[in-house]
């Protein structure tokens, strides 16, 4: 099994402790005028009355900004996953900071019982949080990838054999592929309506550059992969077989145990309908793993570049979002 960090200690400029957050972000002021400075930096910002970009001021007591010439106001939380949400900001980043923490996972029960929010609004919290973390344009380019299909969900009916599960079976087929070497290793995980041969050439075909070394193993929808162009080694696995040299596909397995267990230690049974942004979750650290604790500020980026590109105005006659505030 691939563990993502063997070193117990993270070294000394990627680490970013509990301490650190609480001194970066004191209270829900610090919070604001963080997300404003990545949004609109020195407070520049496209003032729509003015149509200009103008110098912003903080309105004291509230979390806007308004225009230093004609006092238009915009909200750093406008268009982010923020806006419209009664949940304090500091215990959004609060819990960004450990998704962004964790290896293997973090319940919505464990922000319940450290913040004392409900268990539904943590819960939509991280669900919100995990909806930033996709990276459906990734494409892979290390010059030998491993890729493997592997069955989430429901657990085996009494009878049904290990392995690929039949077709009547509830279990969600999901498809990643891993880069190897060394400064790569990043992983695409993808849910997929099932593990046809179109499906898995599909895939490889918009996520793996021509011409890489593609590992597999010897499952038949596999076959053909070197007609399609890249140069195809498989490790029989239906014989026993899991590793010979360098074919295996050793690393994209550890990624499955990684997310397999997380979901089983933390998440306990993840539906369907989202296993998607779980996947999504995992692959985002797995990407970033040499990042230590710094990929709190890889999740904070992300808040502000998924951030609707709308102007951020506050205008008290926009309509209430539907949408269930925290
Ligand atoms: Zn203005």
């Amino acid at each position: 099994m691939v563990i993502m960090n063997r070193r117990q200690t993270i070294p000394k400029h990627l680490r970013y402790t509990i301490m650190d957050f609480d001194r970066q972000f004191p209270d829900v002021d610090a919070c604001i005028e963080h997300l404003k400075e990545q949004r609109f930096p020195g407070g520049i910002a496209y003032c729509a009355k003015c149509r200009v970009e103008q110098k912003h001021h903080r309105i004291k007591g509230r979390p806007v900004y308004a225009c230093d010439v004609c006092l238009n106001q915009i909200s750093p939380m406008a268009g982010t996953i923020f806006e419209h949400s009664s949940t304090s900001l500091r215990l959004w980043y609060y819990a960004m900071y450990l998704m962004a923490s964790t290896r293997c996972g973090i319940s919505a029960k464990q922000i319940q019982r450290e913040t004392g929010v409900t268990y539904k609004t943590a819960w939509r919290m991280f669900k919100q949080i995990r909806s930033l973390l996709s990276e459906t344009d990734m494409q892979l380019e290390g010059e030998a990838v491993e890729m493997d299909e592997s069955y989430f969900g429901a657990k085996r009916k009494r009878g049904e054999k290990r392995g690929r599960p039949s077709k009547d079976s509830s279990k969600q087929c999901v498809v990643g592929v891993v880069e190897r070497g060394v400064g790569k290793g990043r992983v695409f995980a993808t849910v997929a309506t099932d593990a046809t041969k179109a499906t898995l050439h599909g895939i490889a075909k918009e996520r793996i550059l021509p011409d890489s070394v593609v590992f597999t193993d010897d499952y038949a929808s596999y076959n053909g992969l070197d007609a399609e162009g890249y140069q195809h080694r498989r490790i029989n696995h239906s014989a026993g077989v899991y590793v010979m040299g360098d074919c295996h596909t050793q690393t994209i397995d550890g990624f499955w145990m990684l997310v397999k267990s997380g979901l089983r230690g933390v998440y306990h049974n993840v539906g369907k309908h989202y296993l998607q942004t779980y996947l999504d979750e995992y692959s985002f650290r797995y990407n970033r793993r040499d990042r230590g604790n710094l990929i709190f500020n890889d999740v904070l980026q992300r808040v502000c570049e998924r951030a609707e590109l709308r102007p951020a105005l506050v205008n008290p006659e926009m309509p209430v979002s539907q949408e269930a505030a925290f």
